[in-house]
């Protein structure tokens, strides 16, 4: 009964217009972060025609202030949900898996910079364009299809398999924090015991997360005096400020990117750390110094920080700094948004072993492991379970950019290391059964 690997590699050649066209449907279901309910949307249907029992999660911020994973919102909760499915057999024999992956996508920039438009997915040579679809929704359907072949075969996973659609990945991580205190408080139908292992299909192109740095968003609000040009001298400009700010902040990131100064884990990244300048707003007028310049940042550090001392390090440069170039000007500091440590992902466990060994039975090659120069949800797995986690999914081009677009044969690939994994961790038994 037991498939072989060029089996599973065939089945899943029969589903690549299923994954195509789920995918194609699943990014033009716009769904950026705060508001994801077109994408939950969809999904629930998807996961109806897999027969899956399917159960909302509600965000409920309020329930997870005090969590120490918890990140200060920065949408409001406004009704949305998760969405938790599950196989569950009815005699299980085998172990089981839960796949978890977020439904939100980062802004696209101005349309026009796309040679398509990001919510008009199109496939060409082989990659499928659009915001959203390598980051990660790809991955998401990768899960399905492996589980669609599986079925197809006349066949089921003998444990409990899960799907976890989570929201607020982007800005925060409150949805994959939701999913696990309902399933440790008994607020789902679902519980926290029903899996014994949790992949995320996050798109870093077939290799397994072996860390990640930790991030936390800042926002540095300068408020300076505002004057007529005529009389410059008179007024004090925070944007001119703001530019000396992160010129100090980027001393820090050199600083912690010297050889000498890394996490062990992060000693072959080309950049590892990374402080980012992604937003800026102030100034009223071309021929006025403006009142406020408000900076949004995002911080990185390694694992072997915590964050409140990364906080502490950068926003101690920070009043030194504004202190430095004029008294009167004046600051404030405000952390909304990703709020997360770094850590490490232990890949010997057993079912991290299995799934390398997938992977391997599949392309021939043991799996090459990544240390993460950004943040993901592995973290609360990691963090706030015993479950070992790791990400794992396909190849993606211009993430969080301009004409993103996921590679089809790399998504092939992964949705076949899925079966396989499911194959060899689950089991299986007749579809029959069910
Ligand atoms: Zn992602």
């Amino acid at each position: 009964m037991t498939p072989s690997s060029a089996e599973i590699i065939q089945a899943i050649e029969a589903v690549e217009p299923y994954m195509i066209r789920t995918l194609s449907d699943f990014v033009a279901a716009e769904s950026p972060s705060g508001a994801e309910e077109p994408a939950a949307r969809f999904l629930e249907s998807a996961l109806a025609e897999l027969d899956l029992d399917t159960e909302r999660i509600m965000l409920n911020n309020d329930q997870l202030k005090d969590l120490p994973l918890f990140a200060c919102p920065y949408a409001p909760d406004n009704g949305r949900y998760n969405l938790l499915a599950r196989h569950m057999p009815p005699n299980p024999t085998g172990r089981s898996v839960l796949f978890n992956g977020h439904l939100d996508v980062v802004p696209t920039g101005p349309a026009s910079m796309w040679t398509h438009p990001p919510f008009s997915p199109i496939v060409l040579d082989g990659w499928l364009y659009g915001r959203g679809s390598g980051d990660m929704k790809a991955g998401i359907v990768c899960a399905m299809a492996a589980y669609k072949a599986l079925r197809d075969m006349g066949l089921q996973p003998a444990g409990t398999v899960g799907f976890n659609a989570v929201l607020n990945e982007e800005d925060g991580g409150n949805g994959t924090l939701s999913t696990l205190h309902a399933l440790k408080n008994a607020i789902a139908k679902a519980r926290l015991t029903d899996f014994e292992a949790t992949i995320i299909p996050e798109p870093f192109a077939e290799t397994m997360l072996s860390g990640q740095v930790g991030v936390f968003w800042m926002f540095i609000e300068l408020t300076g005096r505002p004057a007529h040009v005529a009389y410059m001298n008179t007024g004090v400009n925070p944007i001119e400020a703001g530019i000396a700010v992160m010129a100090a902040l980027k001393e820090i990131e050199a600083e912690w990117n010297r050889p000498e100064n890394r996490h062990p884990l992060f000693k072959d990244a080309a950049h590892p750390i990374n402080f980012n300048l992604g937003r800026i707003e102030g100034g009223e007028w071309n021929s006025s110094v403006p009142c406020t310049c408000t900076l949004g940042t995002r911080i990185s550090f390694y694992p072997d920080m915590a964050p409140a001392e990364a906080q502490r390090i950068v926003s101690e440069c920070v009043h030194a700094t504004v202190k430095r170039l004029n008294s009167s000007l004046s600051v404030n500091i405000r952390y909304e948004g990703q709020f997360a440590p770094g850590c490490d992902f232990d890949l010997d466990a057993p079912a991290m072993r299995t799934l390398a060994l997938a992977h391997k039975k599949i392309t021939g090659k043991e799996p090459e492991q990544l240390a993460c120069t950004a943040t993901t949800d592995a973290r609360h797995f990691r963090l706030m379970t015993d479950m070992p986690v790791t990400c794992y999914g396909p190849e993606a081009r211009n993430i969080h950019g301009i004409d993103e677009s996921v590679s089809l044969a790399s998504m092939q690939r992964v949705a076949a290391t899925m079966m396989q994994f499911m194959v060899d961790w689950c089991g299986v038994a007749p579809a029959s059964q069910r």
